[in-house]
């Protein structure tokens, strides 16, 4: 029986792997994809704090492009600052692989093409069959992405609400950049209970469909042995779709308390992580409240809340000012709660939304 089993090599999963493998245990890292990384399904915007939070220094390897932060325009045109903490446009395929590097020089064993097609609980760790191969572990992290087989075959899922995300890229003389510093996040009914961000980035021109984990319904993130991590957890944001640093964040952690479970030879010592991850910013269940208002919000009133906020930061949002608003547009004075919770939401993306 080997000590560690990661099954996925994307962002959580090579996050995961980085902690069992930097602590000495044996560690494989099962992945389908014949090269990490490839093909890219993601936009490629993460934060600056997402990294460095998670002990991940910037690297020019994979830096595309910095930005200053994020804004939301709404229908109108007016916006205002998500957060002015700061961000990059990186190179996915790059980063997943240096991830995934990162747990191979520490002496974890990756077999790329090598598909997992079951696992089973088996002598107080888990069997895997990958390529007609059966492995035993004592451990096993799901970083297999938003269908996780690892969570299914576990019996962790319960209900899985996806979104369909559709990429376009163009080059940047085709199509000039609306703002270049920034990335923006555009609401309206025009979205149909969805949203668009537009990134600034060097690409060539391409079209990428994917799913996103919307709301997932498991009954634990881990089980004795076990933790799922990332789109396999259903950890993105519910706001805009951001999976990097939820993903990276849990694979950190996930990668801790299996080091733990193995250290004390205690395989429950993972369930721990299930309580961790749900107490931490990224499950608020602000978040899912706040964008099921959102959607249904008209344009109109849309157009009218970012006009309070026009060029602003939110911060800048004084007992003051919203009273003074309230004066001057008595209808939003019904919304109150939901403005209320708004700051909150803004407040969580700033640090942990991206
Ligand atoms: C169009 C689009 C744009 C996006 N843009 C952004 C963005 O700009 N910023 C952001 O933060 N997030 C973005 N996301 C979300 C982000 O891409 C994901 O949240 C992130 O990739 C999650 O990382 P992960 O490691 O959990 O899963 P993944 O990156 O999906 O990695 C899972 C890995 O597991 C492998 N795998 C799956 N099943 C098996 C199996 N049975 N056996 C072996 N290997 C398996 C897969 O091949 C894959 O390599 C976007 C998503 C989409 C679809």
């Amino acid at each position: 029986m080997i000590d560690a089993v990661v099954v996925g090599a994307g962002p959580a999963g090579g996050m995961a792997a980085r902690q069992l493998a930097a602590a000495g245990y044996e560690t494989v890292i099962l992945e389908k994809r014949k090269v990490v990384g490839e093909p890219v399904q993601c936009a490629e915007g993460v934060s600056e704090f997402g990294l460095l939070s998670n002990g991940l220094s910037p690297d020019q390897e994979w830096i595309a492009q910095r930005v200053a932060g994020a804004k939301c325009v709404a229908p109108n045109g007016k916006w205002f600052y998500i957060t002015r903490l700061p961000g990059y446009a990186i190179d996915r395929a790059v980063f997943d692989r240096w991830m995934v590097d990162g747990a191979v020089d520490d002496g974890a064993e990756l077999r790329t093409a090598t598909r997992v097609t079951r696992l089973a609980a088996h002598d107080g760790g888990w069997r895997i069959e990958a390529n007609g191969e059966t492995i035993d572990s004592r451990v096993v992290i799901g970083a297999d992405g938003p269908a996780s087989l690892v969570a299914r075959d576990a019996g962790l899922v319960r209900n899985l609400e996806k979104i369909l995300a559709y990429e376009y890229r163009f080059q940047n003389e085709d199509v000039a950049a609306r703002d270049p510093e920034y990335f923006l996040l555009f609401l309206g009914e025009q979205y149909k209970g969805g949203y668009a961000w537009i990134f600034p980035n060097e690409r060539r021109t391409q079209t990428i469909a994917g799913t996103i984990p919307y709301r997932y319904d498991l009954t634990s993130l881990a089980a004795p042995g076990l933790a799922v991590v990332g789109d396999a957890a259903g950890i993105t944001n519910p706001m805009n779709g951001a999976g990097i640093h939820p993903g990276i964040f849990s694979g950190r952690l996930a990668g801790e308390f299996a080091v733990a479970s193995l250290e004390k030879k205690d395989p429950a010592a993972m369930l721990e992580y299930d309580r961790v991850v749900r107490s931490s910013p990224f499950l608020d269940p602000v978040l899912w409240w706040m964008i099921d208002r959102a959607r249904r919000w008209t344009d109109r009133l849309m157009n009218t809340v970012v006009e309070e906020l026009e060029g602003i930061d939110w911060r800048a949002l004084t007992w003051k000012r919203m009273l003074g608003t309230g004066v001057r547009k008595p209808s939003l004075v019904l919304h109150a709660r939901e403005f209320y919770r708004m700051i909150r939401t803004l407040e969580l993306c700033d640090r942990y939304g991206w």
